[in-house]
């Protein structure tokens, strides 16, 4: 089987993965945002085997494998399959994404709705590639801060409520069960009413109906996990999302963990253990400068990318208090939001943007790295 379709800005996954600038990358959706100690170590064998060997983790906690070839895809497929690392359905991955808010325990309300949903996936609307759906039902919200287009969250009283992405308030309901009920409602009406011409919820006109009002408010914003001990074991950062198969293979020898759970945060949670794997090539520390940065891929990863960011974000890495951006392009694919300091890729130069986005207009254009780099430096000895 060769993998198809790969059409460019499609929505990709690992039965339809995109090509980019080097090979295909082939996108991972954990099972319940989990992974087992040996589907770990079968994602890191195929990151190394048929891939790069770096491991990504995606803004929607998904995880990526880049470089595979077309040859390769076929083995690398068999493998995640036989690990139940991915449906051996391909229809399985046109479902909405389905993010659970992390630390999530077996039991728990996230828990019980994610597998409520997963029961139900078949039933809810076919919807565009990038639609999502946030499960957080924990005491606090979490997942504000990421993308999804319907949420089933925690109310201000203590109930359950869903939410369509735009409005600030949800719809209560009484239980886990009813949650769902909604949420498929939800999205058939989402279709129904042109939800496929606008894309996603948050662009969709059309006013929600009778029996979805908005009138319940969620619960307040919690913390995102920190770095280093949490009660079920221990977080750790991924610089910019990345990291090598044989350091994570290598973390995971150090400890006891038994699970893995993945975040939109570009951290992973060492389920069961409690001690920090002393591995060069993860994040320990909440002080470290490079959780305040976002780099995306860049040359030669991706095919936009007319300069390479993350050696440049490693380099930088210290040098300027507040939030830095280095971006491939003007799409600004890492961080949508302004940073204080933000540098774009353009035609082989760089663009240095302050208070900005990667489109923003650049007070300084058309440097080289080194360029760059002085007039940082300088911006940084004068603030
Ligand atoms: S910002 Fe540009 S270079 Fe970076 S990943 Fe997105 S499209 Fe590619």
């Amino acid at each position: 089987m060769s993998p198809s379709p790969r059409i460019k800005g499609w929505c990709p996954g690992a039965w339809r993965p995109m090509a980019t600038g080097d090979g295909l990358l082939v996108r991972v959706r954990p099972p319940l945002g989990e992974l087992s100690r040996e589907q770990v170590g079968a994602l890191c064998d195929a990151a190394e085997t048929f891939g790069s060997g770096l491991i990504e983790l995606t803004s929607r906690a998904n995880l990526q494998l880049r470089g595979v070839t077309d040859e390769s895809w076929p083995r690398l497929m068999a493998l995640l399959v036989e690990h139940q690392l991915v449906s051996d359905d391909p229809e399985a991955e046109r479902q909405p994404q389905m993010m659970l808010a992390p630390a999530w325990q077996k039991g728990d309300d996230t828990h019980t709705i994610a597998r409520l949903l997963q029961a139900r996936g078949s039933e809810l609307a076919p919807m565009p590639g990038k639609v999502g759906m946030a499960i957080d039902a924990g005491n606090a919200l979490v997942l504000g801060d990421s993308a999804a287009d319907f949420r089933i969250e925690r109310s201000t009283k203590g109930s359950l409520l869903v939410r369509a992405d735009g409005y600030a308030l949800g719809t209560a309901v009484s239980d886990t069960e009813a949650a769902v009920e909604q949420l498929v409602r939800l999205t058939h009406w989402f279709v129904d009413s042109g939800g496929w011409d606008a894309g996603r919820m948050r662009r969709h006109a059309a006013p929600l109906p009778d029996w979805a009002p908005a009138d319940t408010a969620p619960a307040s914003p919690g913390e995102k996990l920190a770095l280093g001990k949490h009660n079920e074991g221990v977080v750790v950062g991924l610089p910019f999302g990345r990291v090598a198969a044989e350091t994570l293979r290598e973390a995971v020898s150090q400890t006891s963990i038994r699970t893995v759970q993945v975040t939109p945060w570009r951290r992973l949670l060492l389920k069961d253990c409690d001690t920090l794997p002393a591995v060069d090539g993860l994040i320990r520390h909440n002080s470290d400068p490079r959780l305040a940065m976002d780099a995306c891929p860049g040359a030669p990863f991706c095919e936009q990318a007319s300069v390479a960011t993350q050696p440049l974000a490693e380099k930088l890495s210290g040098w300027v208090e507040g939030t830095v951006h280095i971006s491939g392009c003007a799409k600004g694919c890492a961080r949508q939001r302004s940073a204080a300091l933000c540098i774009s890729g353009r035609d082989g130069r760089f663009d240095v943007i302050i208070s900005g986005r990667a489109d923003s207009t650049p007070v300084k254009s058309g440097l080289t790295e080194s360029e760059a780099l002085d007039v940082i430096k300088k911006l940084s000895e004068s603030s």
